[in-house]
């Protein structure tokens, strides 16, 4: 089955979209809660889709309701409600090695679920990118050698810091989701495209062990924003990846990450 690991799909709107422009071609899609935004909402919501699973996203910038987000979150991961936490450095003025991911990461370690990092290039100028550089998760990968991590993004455009965290860390993986823009014209979506193709084909030989360590992922957040594409991805990862890597990266890899 195929498992986009990586959408913003919190309405019925953005739901039918994706459904449509997907054919049938993804069995299950995550989606991302905005840590702003009301968890239970996007939870309700979530929830009465069959094909979507949660990943709850934790305010790290309230520290006065950062013992409550974690009791609410505890409560969700043993009714099974969402399948792992995700947090916005970069959008949220820290980066991954903050100790204040610390109890996070550790209630994630606790039931053995994955903490994503939004990682790499925002949306919003406001945001602070040096939060967002991927090489930080390093230090908390090490810190929870048994904790599983994502990188959102592969850490785009710091996309060899991204690749050596992966490849030195048996415990971070990476997703492909939210570079390729198709708000640009189609002229530079295709050549946007060919060039991350190209980029990733390169990183890759530098290191080839992460192969087996990356995940497809759109990004996809609906028809009015830039990142609504989901075709270009899934030949994306049938042109960086030999067919013997298809089945990890398109929902292998996910299902051991995410769901056991
Ligand atoms: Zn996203």
């Amino acid at each position: 089955m195929v498992i986009d690991v990586h959408t913003h799909i919190d309405d019925e709107k953005t739901y039918q979209s994706y459904m449509r422009k997907a054919k049938g071609r993804v069995g299950l899609a995550f989606v991302m809660h905005y840590c702003k935004d009301d968890l239970r909402k996007t939870a309700k919501y979530v929830a009465s889709k069959k094909n979507l699973r949660l990943l709850a996203g934790v305010d790290i910038n309230a520290p006065e309701k950062i013992k409550i987000q974690l009791k609410t979150i505890e409560s969700m991961f043993k009714k099974g409600e969402i399948v792992g936490v995700k947090l916005y450095p970069g959008y949220q003025y820290f980066s991954a090695n903050d100790s204040r991911v610390w109890p996070v990461a550790e209630l994630c370690l606790k039931y053995n679920k994955p903490l994503a990092f939004h990682s790499g290039d925002v949306s919003d100028s406001r945001a602070l990118l040096r939060f967002a550089n991927p090489l930080y998760v390093d230090d908390i990968a090490v810190r929870y050698p048994d904790l599983k991590i994502v990188i959102c993004h592969f850490g785009f455009p710091f996309m060899y810091e991204c690749a050596s965290v992966v490849s030195k860390n048996k415990n971070v993986y990476a997703d492909i989701s939210g570079t390729i823009d198709a708000g640009a014209s189609k002229k530079e979506t295709k050549l946007l495209y060919l060039e991350y193709k190209k980029d990733l084909a390169k990183i890759m030989a530098y290191f080839p062990e992460i192969k087996k360590k990356i995940m497809f992922g759109t990004d996809y957040g609906g028809e009015n924003v830039p990142l609504d594409e989901i075709e270009l991805y899934i030949k994306l990862i049938k042109q960086i990846f030999p067919k013997e890597n298809w089945a990890n990266a398109f929902g292998g890899l996910a299902k051991k990450v995410f769901l056991e």
